[in-house]
């Protein structure tokens, strides 16, 4: 957390203007007026959302390695950040909706379109392997609730508390003043999400959250819900989303992202058009204060790119010329 309140600031003070790209700039880099508009990676590539991304990249990595499909490689993956009680937005340790429950949400997708999901789950570590459970053994594509936590009980989970000492402690510290409002800002939504070109050229892509800190109990945003959160066609390419899931549902943005991609654009152009359309939906919503929405995006030829509206946003990404490293996302708004 500390690492990337250090590259906000780093960011906030870098960016000159509209558009400025933070990227480091590497021979299969392709700039056109100031945008990174192409990045191609050799096949495998994996692309998470966040520093915690890197730890999830590295465990998925091992897994495509070690012949895991590629969505067990995501359930590993993505299931570091979801036990790591440091990880306050992700799984265990995540932070309460506001009633100091923690609600999680998580989908997965695979290359033959079928997905999973749970939304509003309690007491699960890891939502996304019971995603992958939905996907595999219910002929339903989406539980929430106490029905997808008596499934994930049925499936040989175990219950356990997932509010940490350390999330009780700030959500207590929220009481004090307890704003109605779920903040989201550059700093506070830390959804993964999981993209996977696998060596054979399928796509795959998971997606785990606990959510809006201090939402209303219930509340459900866009990672679990396919075509929002995440979306993925497998002759065109895939996108996720973090941010705002409210602003991310209203514009169905990673199956828009993945609209454009079918249409030709490019994924950082598909990225940035949707990022821009959020945009001009919301200047005059009263979201539009603490608005931040971000995607990643990679194509069947192993083009990717990350697009947000505000600076901040970063993504780790895994190839075999490149290694696991973190990329900063090229942004429209300089304004945190
Ligand atoms: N998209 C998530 C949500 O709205 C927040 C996040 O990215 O952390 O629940």
């Amino acid at each position: 957390m500390s690492n990337r309140r250090d590259f906000i600031k780093k960011a906030a003070i870098g960016a000159i203007g509209i558009g400025h790209v933070l990227s480091p700039i590497n021979a299969n880099v392709k700039i056109s007026k100031g945008f990174v508009t192409a990045k191609k990676a050799n096949k495998p590539l994996i692309i998470s959302t966040w520093n915690h991304g890197l730890a999830a990249n590295k465990e998925a990595w091992e897994q495509l390695k070690k012949g895991s499909s590629s969505l067990d490689a995501i359930v590993s993956g993505v299931g570091i950040p979801e036990a790591d009680p440091k990880v306050r937005s992700v799984g265990y340790g995540g932070l309460p909706d506001k009633e100091g429950k923690v609600t999680l949400d998580a989908c997965i997708m695979d290359h033959n379109s079928d997905c999973g999901s749970v939304s509003f789950l309690q007491g699960i570590k890891h939502p996304i392997a019971v995603a992958k459970k939905v996907l595999e053994n219910t002929p339903h594509v989406m539980l929430s609730g106490k029905g997808a936590l008596q499934f994930a009980v049925s499936e040989g989970f175990k219950e356990e508390n997932l509010l940490t000492l350390e999330s009780r402690k700030r959500w207590e510290k929220w009481l004090e003043n307890s704003k109605y409002q779920p903040v989201i800002n550059s700093e506070n939504h830390d959804t993964i999400s999981m993209l996977v070109l696998d060596k054979e050229g399928n796509l795959s892509g998971g997606c785990t959250t606990s959510g809006a800190a201090w939402k209303m109990h219930g509340r459900v945003g866009d990672s679990p819900i396919i075509g929002a959160g995440l979306f993925l066609d497998n002759d065109v390419g895939a996108a996720a989303a973090t941010g705002l899931g409210e602003a991310v549902i209203r514009t169905a943005g990673s199956a828009m992202v993945v609209e454009l991609m079918r249409q030709g654009k490019t994924p950082f152009e598909a990225c940035k058009e949707i990022v821009e359309r959020i945009y001009n939906k919301h200047k005059n919503h009263k979201d539009m204060s603490f608005l931040q929405v971000g995607f990643i995006a990679v194509n069947k030829k192993g083009d990717y790119a990350g697009y947000s509206l505000k600076p901040g946003f970063n993504y780790a990404v895994y190839d075999s010329e490149n290694g696991n490293h973190m990329e900063d996302s090229a942004f429209k708004m300089v304004k945190k």
